[in-house]
């Protein structure tokens, strides 16, 4: 029987299955390991259940027993995983696709309407009775008509198009690939992100965490986007420069920013917490019972497929 480290406390569905699969070591009490006790807790494993709050990196990789053949990770992004470095050792890395498309893009969708609709200032003038009705009390910007510029149009990035289409926003997009016209769904393709930002009244970001996207959005790319634009961010912290955008919302350049993702998660730059216009969740794209349930199940499955056929079709290294 295949031994496995599973780095996070899962779901009691999924942790059952897996006690009926694998010689299975789990984390009851879900605490945080540091690198080194993740090292030490994987001796004699044949493979880890990784979640991205492990911070995978070349030296960690590196000081991994040999027996480890299989990185799963509990998530489609795989930033906190060196994959070169697990490649160069011969351990598989493998992503969970798919299954948390939709949940995650109803998160996106919440960050644009909770930015655009004021939703945290309205939310703490309610709990403290503190508000009267007036024409002109939290007055927002409106969805319908203006347009949504997507940093990435991958799963994710078209199930957010395809909502925020349904509400009669006008969809613009930037992958380093034009999609094709079936799959662009009448979005319109801007070849770079400087075109992208000029023409976004709201922007969410979609693309993955990788070198060539951190700090995207930064000093210099803030300025292509029209006074007073809204910027979301549902993928990862890693792509923002928090101080530009945080400079950009003092100075009103943006109007409101709606995160869910944080660069040095669970801290966040408290520069975001002066802001009222700030409307912040705590990583909870994935977060409904249905999606955690599938996408663990699915890192099982990859594990399943990796030790049966020493291959997996949702390998990303
Ligand atoms: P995906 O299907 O792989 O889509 C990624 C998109 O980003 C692709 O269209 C890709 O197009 C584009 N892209 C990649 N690198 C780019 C670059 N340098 N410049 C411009 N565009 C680039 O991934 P997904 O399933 O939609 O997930 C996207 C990300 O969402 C994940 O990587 C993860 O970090 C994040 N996420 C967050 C949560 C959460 O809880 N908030 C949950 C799930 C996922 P090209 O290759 O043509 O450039």
């Amino acid at each position: 029987m295949k031994k496995i480290l599973v780095t996070r406390k899962l779901l009691q569905s999924n942790e059952e299955r897996l006690k009926k699969l694998y010689d299975v070591k789990l984390n009851s009490n879900d605490e945080l390991y540091s690198q080194n006790k993740l090292v030490e807790m994987s001796e004699g494993c044949d493979g880890i259940l990784s979640a991205l709050t492990d911070k995978l990196d070349e030296e960690t990789i590196n000081e991994l027993p040999h027996s480890i053949k299989i990185l799963s990770n509990f998530a489609v992004g795989f930033g906190n995983i060196d994959l070169e470095a697990a490649k160069k050792r011969g351990i598989a890395v493998t992503n969970t696709p798919e299954v948390l498309t939709d949940a995650t893009a109803e998160i996106g969708i919440l960050l644009i309407l909770g930015a655009c609709r004021r939703a945290a200032e309205g939310i703490e003038g309610a709990r403290s009775s503190n508000w009267k009705w007036s024409a002109d009390y939290l007055i927002g910007k409106q969805l319908t008509g203006s347009r949504l510029g997507i940093l990435g149009m991958g799963r994710i990035g078209k199930k957010i198009a395809k909502i925020a289409k349904s509400l009669g926003m006008i969809i613009h997009y930037h992958n380093r690939s034009k999609l094709s016209s079936d799959q662009e769904n009448g979005a319109i393709y801007q070849k770079d992100l400087k075109s992208l930002m000029s023409v976004s009244d709201v922007l969410s970001v979609c693309c993955p965490a990788s070198k060539e996207t951190v700090n995207m959005i930064n000093k210099e790319t803030l300025e292509f986007l029209p006074k007073g634009a809204v910027v979301t961010n549902v993928a990862r912290g890693d792509i923002v420069d928090d101080d530009a955008l945080i400079d950009a919302l003092n100075r009103r350049k943006v109007y409101a920013v709606g995160l869910d993702v944080y660069k040095g998660e669970p801290n966040l730059n408290p520069g975001y917490l002066k802001h009222k216009s700030a409307f912040i969740l705590p990583h909870l794209g994935s977060a409904t019972k249905e999606t955690r349930t599938a996408m663990a199940n699915l890192a099982i499955d990859n594990l399943e497929e990796f030790f049966k056929s020493g291959n997996c079709k949702n390998k990303v290294n």
